[in-house]
Order: C-alpha cells, then structure tokens, then sequence
C-alpha cells in the first residue's frame, strides 16, 4: 500500500461518513415519535404484565383457601356424624369445641376469600382496561409507522447505497490509519477529521477547525510535506489541510 494515498483516501472516506451521519440523524428524527411510542408501549405491557402475574397469584391463592375450606367443612360434616358415637359427655363437649373451633376458621377464611375475591374482580378489569389502552396505543404506532414509512424507507436506501460506498473507500485506507480514524469515529461520528487552520502571515495562530484549540505549527510543515496522519493534540481528530479536501 503506497503511503501517499492515506490523507486523500482518509478525506475521501469522511466525505461520505459525514453525509452518512446526517442521513442517520435524519432517520433518527423521523423515527422519533415512532421510538417514543414503542417505549411508552413496552412500557404500559410491562405494568400489565407484572399486575397480570400479581393477580393471577392472588387467584391460586384463592383457590388454596377454598379448598382448605371445604376441607374443613368436610371435616365439620365428619365430626358431626361421630357426636351420636360419643361415648361419655366429655368426648361429646371435645368434638363440639373442635367442630366450633373448625366453623370459627371456616367464617374467617370465607371472609377473606370474600375480600380477596373483590380484589381480583377490581384488579380484573383494570387489567383488561389497561390491554384496551395498549391496543388503543398499538393503533397509533401503526398509524406513525405508515406516515413516516416513505421516509424512512427513503432514507434507508440512501444509507444503504452509502454503506456499500463507504465500504468500498475504506479499502483504499491503509490498516493503521483507518484504525485511527474508526477509533477517533466512535467519539465523533461522521466528525473524525478537522482542517487544520493557519494564517500564512502569523504561522504562530494555527488551530484545530474543530475545537479550535491553538496547535503546533509543526503539525503544518508535517501535512504540507508529508502524506501522515497527525491528530489534534486536544480533540484527537485526524488534521487535514483545506486544499487537500478540495482536491478529493
Ligand atoms: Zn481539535
């Protein structure tokens, strides 16, 4: 790979990811309401889901208690059928202190069941109201997603075309520079490169066109008179010279 080619393949490759990150940003506008509308969903299923589950545990737990009552009736049935067996009055007065003993149960878990009942019903309906307004908000999804599909799919392609060049351009980036130049990307997307900028009367005023802090003149001797990558000493992007980007 001849050295000469890395300042113009780099600015070859800018050009294009700075097209690439308006059309990104312009995606992410349009999509916007649309992942502002996902995120309101997802969040609206994630409280029906949680008091779905919490309602479903009270139900089984309902469902325990019944059991245990009827259990416990049963038992009071059986006990009843053993009073005329009864042989001495002590053992009679015992079983009636144990049937009266199962029947206070008995009252006190169908008052509970009663109030976990009502419980459920309530939280039952909220549940199906909140799936209503969920399907409600689905709707307006749909609804956003068809308005904004022209643009969007618009907008895709053009990236799409984008990629496939830029994927070709970062060929003609030798390995190290790109490397570089893909690492200073992931800080500043599709703003990877800065002019370098100088006044030929007062070389001692020469900055970064991105941060504009003062740099070396040394870094402009060096672009002017070699084909290296030379970065901004306090943003780190990759300096270029003007007239380099005009002959791109
Ligand atoms: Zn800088």
């Amino acid at each position: 790979m001849p050295a000469t080619v890395t300042l113009p393949a780099l600015l070859a490759l800018y050009k294009i990811d700075r097209d690439l990150q308006t059309l990104r940003v312009g995606l992410d506008n349009v999509q916007k309401d649309q992942k502002r509308q996902q995120a309101k969903i997802a969040q609206l299923q994630a409280d029906h889901d949680s008091r779905d589950t919490a309602n479903k545990k009270l139900q089984a737990d309902v469902s325990s208690r019944e059991l245990d009552m009827r259990t416990r009736q049963e038992h009071i049935e059986k006990m009843r059928g053993t009073l005329n067996t009864a042989k001495t009055n002590k053992d009679y007065s015992a079983i009636l202190v144990h049937i009266s003993g199962e029947k206070a149960e008995v009252s006190k878990l169908e008052k509970d069941i009663l109030e976990q009942m009502q419980v459920v019903e309530t939280a039952s309906a909220e549940i199906a109201s909140l799936k209503q307004v969920i399907a409600a908000e689905q709707a307006a999804l749909a609804k956003i997603e068809a308005e904004h599909a022209d643009k969007v799919s618009a907008l895709q392609t053009q990236i799409d075309a984008l990629e496939t060049k830029r994927a070709e351009a970062a060929k003609n980036v030798p390995g190290e520079a790109l490397r570089q130049y893909d690492r200073v990307s992931q800080k500043y997307p599709g703003d990877a490169l800065a002019p370098l900028e100088y006044d030929e009367g007062d070389l001692d005023s020469v900055s970064c066109g991105a941060c504009y802090m003062g740099l070396n003149v040394e870094h402009l001797n060096a672009l002017r008179s070699r084909d290296e990558i030379r970065r901004c000493n306090s943003c780190s992007r990759i300096l270029y010279l003007a007239d380099m980007m005009a002959q791109v």
